[in-house]
Order: C-alpha cells, then structure tokens, then sequence
C-alpha cells in the first residue's frame, strides 16, 4: 500500500499527508480509542465506484456509536469526503479507510467521553490482499492458538482499532509458522473469523458460516455472498461451526473488502477438498468480480459511481 502522493481528508479539508498530523497525546494513541472502516472502490465498465458505501458509513457510525464516540459529520458528509477524495487523487480503484479518533483530549481514560472525534478518510492503491495467486491458487490457513474476543469483552461487531490486536496475535502467528493467514476460535471454542476476514464452508452444495455470536465482525463482503448465493440458488446457513468441520469441507473460503474472495486449499497443512478454489468459491467469485466488470447486475444499488 502506498498513501505518500495522495491527499488525504482530515477534519473537512484534502490535505497532503504531512499535514495530516496528530499529537503524540492523542487518546486513541494510547487506549485505542477508534473506529474505522475498509471500503474498495472498483474501477468499473461505468466509471469508478465505491462499493457498498452506504452500508459501510452505516458500520462506522454504529461502530461509533457502540463506544458513544461524538463526531460532527454527518453520514452523508463523510459519502461525500469520500467520492471527493477519489476525485481529487485521480484514483480509478482504490482502498479507502475512514478513521474515526480521539484525539489529544487529555490522558485520563474517560477523557474522551462528550468530546468530538476527529475524523479523517485515507484512499491508497492496494491491489489484492492476500496476492493475486491467492485468489486464484487459494491459501493455507492454521487455526490459531488465539481466540477471538469474549463478547462482553470488547463488542466484535464494532469495527474498533482495539480489536486489531486481537487480529495481529492471529495473523503474527500464522505468519511465523508459515501460514498465510490465521483462523480464530471463539471464546466457546466454535470457528469465528480470520484476522481480517469473514470465512465460509461449502458441504454438499450449502454454505455454512458462523453467527454474530461466534465473536465475528459482520463482513459487508459475507453479506454479499449471501445475496449473491441466494441469486444463485445456493442455500446459506447461518450457524456454530466445530473446529474439525474445516477439515471435512468440500471447500473453504475467506472474504473481506481486502481480502475479496479468497479460497482455502489447506487448514492446519489438511488438504481441503481439491486443494484449490472450488466450484463453488469460483461461482461465487464470478459473480463477485461481475459486479463490477458488468456481467452480475447491481440489482441492490450496491455501486456509488464518484
Ligand atoms: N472480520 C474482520 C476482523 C475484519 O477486519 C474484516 C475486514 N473489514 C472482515 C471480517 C470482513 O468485513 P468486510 O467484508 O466488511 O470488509
């Protein structure tokens, strides 16, 4: 990724990156007082377009509003930052993270609280996640020594900077053992997600995927596999997950805006299915990346042209 050249919206104006600066004292610096977004904007056969940006405004402002975390924007306000934003770097696609802060209120924890935010939108050029081949080859996976957290720990359904530590312990152990990514457990021992990604099992033709309550973050990206597979005749089951279920799958994969569609081909070095992307998977995809080359209809309104 790279944000160097490209301006940046912080607090109502495009600036350049050096002038989007913060103090050392900031709050969130220090007890991790954000909330963000990842958005893909998608560079399509009619210009370029932000996908799902409505839905993904909405998560930030529930993010927002699951920690009371004041802000002066408006949803529309933050949209339109966005478009602009694209605009003024000439960006075609790009991935694009609105963050929601506090900022240098003073130390105390509770110091936040009443106070506005500040609120910044960075677009950057960042092509697939996990590498292209991933999205084509699929990737190996572990199930990680880490859970993921307690729902009455920290709330996964708020997109927090916090609980991205929780995702680098999952994602810096994979790596270490020479994973490509890291699948989570719940507090209760039932799959949840991976560090940056929602996950998805095909058997016999269905998919399963596990519930809110598995401590996931509800992937806009797995809720448009879910759509989509409707469209397709596919039937989705929401519901707890065992650990060994991986193993047994016809296919594996994971999604997120980064991450996009990205099969499985092995969890804890067991073969999945094939050991490549699957029927399945390669439908799904299909009709993922046809959003935008045209071929699938955008029949939800899910494409806001800049
Ligand atoms: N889970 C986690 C922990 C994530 O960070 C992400 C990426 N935002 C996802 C799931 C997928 O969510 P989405 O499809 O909305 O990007």
């Amino acid at each position: 990724s790279d944000s160097k050249s490209s301006l940046i919206w912080f607090n109502g104006e495009h600036v350049p990156e050096h002038q989007a600066t913060v103090s050392v004292l900031s709050h969130a610096l220090h007890y991790g007082t954000s909330v963000f977004e990842g958005i893909r904007a998608y560079k399509t056969h009619k210009g370029t377009a932000v996908f799902r940006l409505q839905d993904h405004i909405q998560r930030l402002f529930d993010s927002a509003k699951i920690y009371r975390l004041k802000q002066p924007y408006t949803q529309e306000q933050v949209e339109e930052a966005i478009r602009e934003n694209l605009r003024v770097n000439g960006f075609e696609s790009a991935y694009i993270r609105p963050l929601i802060f506090a900022g240098n209120v003073g130390l105390g924890v509770g110091s936040a609280q009443g106070k506005n935010c500040e609120v910044m939108v960075a677009s950057m050029q960042w092509g697939a996640y996990l590498g292209e081949e991933a999205l084509e080859q699929g990737i190996d996976v572990c199930v990680s020594s880490w859970n993921r957290v307690a729902p009455n720990t920290l709330p996964s359904g708020a997109k927090a900077g916090g609980n991205y530590l929780s995702s680098q312990l999952i994602n810096e152990e994979s790596h270490r053992h020479g994973y490509a990514e890291g699948l989570a457990l719940d507090v209760n021992g039932l799959l949840s997600e991976g560090s940056g990604e929602n996950v998805f099992l095909v058997k016999k033709g269905k998919l399963y995927t596990p519930p809110l309550s598995a401590g996931i973050l509800p992937g806009i990206t797995r809720d448009t596999i879910a759509h989509l597979a409707k469209r397709l005749d596919l039937e989705v089951v929401e519901q707890n997950i065992a650990r060994e279920a991986l193993y047994l799958a016809d296919e594996v994969f994971m999604c997120g805006t980064a991450a996009e569609i990205t099969p499985v081909r092995s969890v804890d070095r067991q073969q999945v299915g094939a050991g490549k992307c699957g029927p399945v998977t390669k439908q799904l995809q299909t009709a993922f990346f046809g959003l935008f080359n045209g071929e699938t209809e955008d029949s939800e309104g899910w494409l806001d042209f800049i």
